[in-house]
């Protein structure tokens, strides 16, 4: 299938779009649009494996989020069987959240770490890429830092490790620290609404970054008040293609190349 725009990050998994599923999918399918569609614990990341097992332009990421580690703990065992599936390409949503979490619970944040290893473990097993979810406190960077002192350390015992840190809202220094170990950053939306992404937009190079929506979260400037959708992605696309001074096409190549390389989905 070639896609016209492939949102590597969405959730056709999640409530929002119990009600139109299939006219949505359908519609998708007509666009020529593909997603990664990502689970955050155990029934999304079943759901995730269904739907990307009934469309060819579905593919799925299994794993547990870091918000959800106090109510699930990581199956080994349940993700590594649905993981074997070949349309799942990647681990996760997994990493650190210091956002939702007391700054002081530091058995909370260990937890998150613990859990986050044994996706990381499960990654290297499977020879699988890791979808990041890092969100750190407000005015902070701790979880990136924290989550970047983790993978570099296994990075020199693994140099097969690779991945993509989602929803890049880091600095140009983070972003480096991510580059310098193999792992791509994405951007969604949000690069459409406010310019604070502009310069770290600029400065990752383009085969190291690719475009997400999110979805049914953040919807782009021109969808504003709309629950938003992968062919969304578009929107994103065009803005990194305005900010680097490149044409569409160009991004379209380059983003199609590094989907191949990173999670194995040819166009
Ligand atoms: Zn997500």
């Amino acid at each position: 299938m070639k896609y016209n725009f492939f949102d590597i990050h969405s959730h056709f998994n999640l409530d929002s779009f119990d009600g139109d599923l299939n006219v949505v999918i359908e519609s998708h399918k007509e666009k020529s649009i593909g997603t990664i569609c990502v689970g955050v614990d155990k029934a999304t990341s079943e759901k995730a494996k269904s739907l990307a097992g009934e469309h060819e332009h579905i593919f799925a990421c299994v794993g547990l989020h870091p918000d959800n580690v106090t109510e699930e703990e990581f199956d080994t065992e349940f993700y590594k069987d649905i993981a074997m599936n070949p349309k799942v390409v990647a681990i996760g949503e997994c990493g650190l959240d210091y956002f939702r979490i007391d700054p002081n619970d530091h058995v909370g944040k260990d937890t998150q770490k613990e859990v986050f290893k044994q996706q990381i473990e499960l990654a290297l097993y499977l020879d699988l890429p890791l979808m990041l979810h890092i969100r750190p406190s407000q005015n902070s960077y701790d979880a990136y830092l924290e989550t970047l002192e983790i993978l570099e350390e296994y990075k020199k015992e693994n140099p097969k490790l690779k991945g993509n840190s989602h929803f890049f809202v880091g600095t140009k220094e983070i972003a480096d620290r991510f580059l310098e170990i193999g792992f791509t950053v994405s951007f969604t939306g949000v690069i459409t609404i406010t310019s604070d992404y502009d310069e770290v937009v600029r400065h990752v190079p383009l085969d190291m970054m690719m475009a997400e929506t999110d979805a049914p979260f953040v919807a782009p400037k021109s969808h504003r008040g709309k629950r938003c959708e992968p062919y969304m992605v578009e929107e994103v696309y065009k803005k990194i293609a305005e900010l680097k001074g490149l044409s569409l096409e160009e991004v379209q190549t380059v983003f199609a190349e590094n989907r191949k390389r990173v999670f194995g989905i040819p166009n």
